[in-house]
């Protein structure tokens, strides 16, 4: 068999963690693992943990360190999670960095991409997103899917996030210099870091995390 592949990707909120993961998924045939998007669906499903955690997630703060981490371990149990994971959004604090290490034991993380792009860059990216309730596909504020708020792909209704909104956007970037921007430490002292520049286009950044991950014999 061949050996797990357990990845992360940090960067702000906007540095295109979820466009790339959605590729590196595909690519390496792992799951996709995001906290956002696993919470978001419990919202939308109105599940007991939904109801919970709905007025953090619209407000832009964080879910607790035991909730996420519990709903992670769940997921690596899931028989597709065999080969590795793919991690978006997660850890986002130390004490959840520790948690990744007690659960995966020896067969830890192989590799944390930090997608690098500036804040100004972000933050206009996150103001002008605009996303389908239904498929998640990405548009832009003038994209016509935006306009009609129709998908193109799905039909779905297209939306801003709650949490795209000015005050949440800066809520969100604050708690990732307070409690995210700990871990590239965390992990360039194992060795495992490696930054990328996010602020190129998407399939130039995603040759570079391909590079990256080739280079180091991963993939
Ligand atoms: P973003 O990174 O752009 O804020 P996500 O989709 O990753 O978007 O997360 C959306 C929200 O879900 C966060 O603002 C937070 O409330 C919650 N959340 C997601 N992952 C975590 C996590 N690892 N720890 C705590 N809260 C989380």
């Amino acid at each position: 068999m061949t050996a797990r592949l357990n990845l992360v990707v940090l960067g702000k909120q906007g540095a295109g963690k979820g466009t790339q993961c959605k590729r590196l998924a595909q690519t390496y045939a792992i799951p996709h693992i995001s906290t956002g998007d696993i919470l978001r669906a419990a919202v939308k499903a109105k599940s007991p943990l939904g109801l919970e955690v709905a007025s953090v997630l619209d407000s832009g703060g964080l879910v607790s360190d035991d909730l996420v981490v519990k709903l992670v371990e769940e997921r690596f149990r899931e028989p597709d999670a065999a080969t590795g994971g793919l991690l978006d959004g997660f850890p986002r604090t130390i004490g959840q960095a520790e948690a990744l290490e007690r659960l995966l034991g020896d067969d830890g993380i192989k590799l944390c991409i930090n997608l690098d792009v500036p804040i100004e860059l972000v933050t206009q990216r996150l103001s002008s997103r605009r996303v389908c309730q239904e498929c998640g596909a990405i548009y832009r504020d003038s994209d016509i899917e935006a306009i009609s708020g129709t998908c193109s792909a799905c039909g779905g209704d297209v939306i801003q996030r709650a949490d795209d909104q000015p005050a949440a956007i800066r809520k969100r970037l604050e708690a990732y210099e307070r409690d995210t921007a700990p871990l590239l430490e965390f992990y360039r002292e194992r060795g495992l870091l490696v930054t990328v520049d996010g602020s190129k286009e998407p399939d130039e950044v995603t040759d570079a995390i391909e590079a990256v991950v080739r280079e180091r014999g991963l993939g």
